[in-house]
C-alpha cells in the first residue's frame, strides 16, 4: 500500500498535540526513527538525569545553534514497539503559549522532523499494523464524541468491536473459497471434487452469514443516533410556546420570542444532552397555511423535518381552546413517535388532556408543562428519553457494535455479493463465477478493518483528524 502524498513514513514527524491558545501545559509528539535523537538535541536534563523508555525528564529546551534558552520541560521518550505509532517516539511538555509552543516546533523541524499531516500519528500506528482501520477511525470519534454514550461507542470501536465481528465472518468466506479454489486449480488432477464440501459449508455458514450482516446493519442507525444524537422536532400553532421550550431546554436565549404569531421562520437546531443522551432539538416555524412565502418555505420544511424526526413534540397553548390550525396539525402527526405537550398551564387553562385524546384514535403521551415557569420539566425530560429509548435504541450502547457510514456501505457491498453467490448457486453458475462473488464479498469485509484500502479511503478518513493525533 503506498502513501497519500507527502506522507513520507521513512520521516521523523513532529506536530503540537494539544489545542490551541493558551493553557497549562502543551504538548509537542515526535515520532519516528530520528525522534530520540533529534529530541536529545534540543534537550538538555536536568540533576543529570538521563533520558530512557518512559521516564519523565525534566529539563530546558535549548536551541542547540544558539545556546538560548527556549523553556523549561518534561519530556519522555517511549520506545518501540510500545508506543502510539510503534516507532521511537517522544513527547515534550513545556509552556502552552502559541509563541512558546511554536519556537520549539520550528527547532525540531529544523533539526530534521517534518511537521505530521492530519492524524499521521493515528495513520502510522495503523500502517505498522498496532490497530485497525476501524479502530483508528474511533480515535476520531473519541475526540469528537458530544456525549457519554457516543464516546461509550468509540471506546469500543478503539478496543476492536468491529473487527471481532467482522473476523469471523471474513473466515467463514475464506474456507469456502479455499475449496471452491481448490476445485476450479486441481481437482482435475487429483481427481476429487470438492463441490460438495464447500457447498455443505456454505449450508452451514450462509444463515448467519446473513445474519450477522444484517444485524450489523441494522446497528448503523442507532450508532448514528446516538454519535449524531436523537432528532427531536417541535411542531404547533405560532404562539403555543415554541421557542420558549427550546430555550428551556437550552436554557438560553436562542430563538427569539415575541406575542406576534410567526417570528421564528428559521429552523433553530441546537444540540442538548437529556439524562446523558445526544439530542438535537429543531423549533419549527409551525404547522399552519400561510400566504408569507418565507413562512411558507418554513411550514413546508416543518413537514419534512416531521418525517425524519425521531421524536416530536406537538405543542398547545393550554389558555386558549383549540385553534382550526391545532386541529390541521393533529390530523398530520404520525403518532408513534409524538408526545402531546399542553403549555402554559400557569395561566387558566381551557384545553385538558381529555380535550385532546378526543382527537386522536390511540392514546398518546400528553404532559401538561409550562416553558415559562420550568413546572413537569423532570417529567417531560423522562418522557422523552423513555419514548426515544422505547422506539430505538431498546439496544443499550453496550451491546451495540459501533458501525460507521463507511463500514455500512461495504457491508452492504459484501451482503449483495453473498446474495448473487447464493443465487448463482441456485442456478448452477459455474464455479468461476461463484468464486468472485465471494471474492467480492471478502474485499468488502477486509476493506472495513483496512485490509484492503486504497489511498484515497485513507486520505479521507484520515484528513478528519486533528494536527498531532
Ligand atoms: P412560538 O411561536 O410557538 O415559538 O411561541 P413563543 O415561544 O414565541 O411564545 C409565544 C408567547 O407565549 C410569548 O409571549 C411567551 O413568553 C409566551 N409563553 C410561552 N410559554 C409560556 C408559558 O409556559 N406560560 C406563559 N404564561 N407564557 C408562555
Amino acid at each position: 500500500m503506498s502513501l497519500p502524498e507527502g506522507w513520507d513514513q521513512t520521516q521523523t514527524i513532529a506536530a503540537i498535540s494539544t489545542p490551541a491558545g493558551m493553557g497549562g501545559i502543551g504538548v509537542i509528539r515526535l515520532s519516528g526513527s530520528r525522534a530520540h535523537a533529534i529530541t536529545k538535541k534540543i534537550f538538555s536534563p536536568r540533576y543529570s538525569s538521563s533520558l530512557r523508555h518512559r521516564k519523565m525528564v525534566l529539563g530546558d529546551i535549548v536551541d542547540p545553534q544558539t545556546g538560548v534558552l527556549i523553556d523549561e520541560a518534561f519530556v519522555v521518550l517511549m520506545d518501540p514497539p510500545h508506543t502510539y505509532t510503534r516507532e521511537p517516539m517522544a513527547e515534550i511538555q513545556c509552556h502552552s503559549g502559541r509563541v512558546v509552543l511554536e519556537k520549539i516546533l520550528r527547532l525540531l523541524i529544523r533539526e530534521g522532523t517534518r511537521l505530521a499531516a492530519p492524524g499521521e500519528f493515528t495513520l502510522r500506528a495503523f500502517l505498522n499494523g498496532r490497530i485497525d482501520l476501524t479502530e483508528a477511525e474511533s480515535v476520531i470519534e473519541i475526540i469528537q464524541a458530544q456525549s457519554e454514550a457516543a464516546l461509550q461507542l468509540a471506546q469500543k470501536q478503539l478496543h476492536g468491536g468491529v473487527r471481532k465481528t467482522i473476523m469471523p465472518l471474513i473466515e467463514e468466506i475464506d474456507q469456502i473459497l479455499t475449496y471452491i479454489e481448490a476445485d476450479l486449480d486441481f481437482s482435475e488432477d487429483l481427481g476429487v471434487d470438492f463441490t460438495p464440501t464447500w457447498k455443505t459449508f456454505w449450508e452451514k455458514a450462509a444463515p448467519q452469514l446473513f445474519h450477522t450482516l444484517g444485524h450489523l446493519m441494522e446497528n448503523f442507525t442507532t450508532c448514528q443516533m446516538v454519535r449524531e444524537g436523537f432528532k427531536m422536532v417541535i411542531l404547533g400553532a405560532p404562539n403555543v410556546g415554541k421557542s420558549s421550550i427550546l430555550n428551556r431546554f437550552l436554557g438560553k436565549e436562542r430563538a427569539i420570542v415575541t406575542e406576534f404569531p410567526g417570528t421564528t421562520r428559521d429552523f433553530i437546531e441546537e444540540g442538548l444532552l437529556i439524562q446523558g443522551l445526544p439530542f438535537r432539538v429543531i423549533d419549527t416555524a409551525g404547522l399552519r397555511e400561510t400566504e408569507d412565502p418565507v413562512e411558507k418555505i418554513g411550514t413546508r420544511q416543518a413537514l419534512s423535518m416531521k418525517k425524519e424526526a425521531d421524536i416530536v413534540l406537538l405543542v398547545f397553548d393550554g389558555s386558549r381552546p383549540l385553534s382550526p390550525q391545532d386541529t390541521i396539525i393533529f390530523q398530520q402527526i404520525d403518532t408513534k413517535k409524538t408526545l402531546l405537550l399542553i403549555n402554559k398551564i400557569d395561566l387558566p387553562q381551557k384545553i385538558t388532556p381529555s380535550t385532546l385524546a378526543t382527537h386522536t384514535k390511540e392514546k398518546l403521551p400528553t404532559l401538561e408543562i409550562s416553558a415559562k415557569t420550568g413546572q413537569n420539566w423532570d417529567q417531560l425530560l423522562s418522557l422523552i428519553v423513555q419514548s426515544v429509548q422505547h422506539s430505538h435504541s431498546t439496544q443499550e450502547v453496550d451491546s451495540l457494535i459501533p458501525i460507521n457510514q463507511r463500514h455500512h456501505q461495504l457491508l452492504e457491498k459484501a451482503k449483495e455479493a453473498l446474495e448473487r453467490f447464493q443465487e448463482g448457486l441456485q442456478n448452477d453458475i459455474e464455479e468461476v463465477f461463484l468464486a468472485q462473488d465471494l471474492w467480492e464479498a471478502k474485499r468488502a469485509l477486509e476493506a472495513i478493518i483496512g485490509k484492503q484500502t486504497d489511498d484515497t479511503i485513507l486520505s479521507q478518513i484520515f484528513q478528519n483528524f486533528c494536527i498531532g493525533k
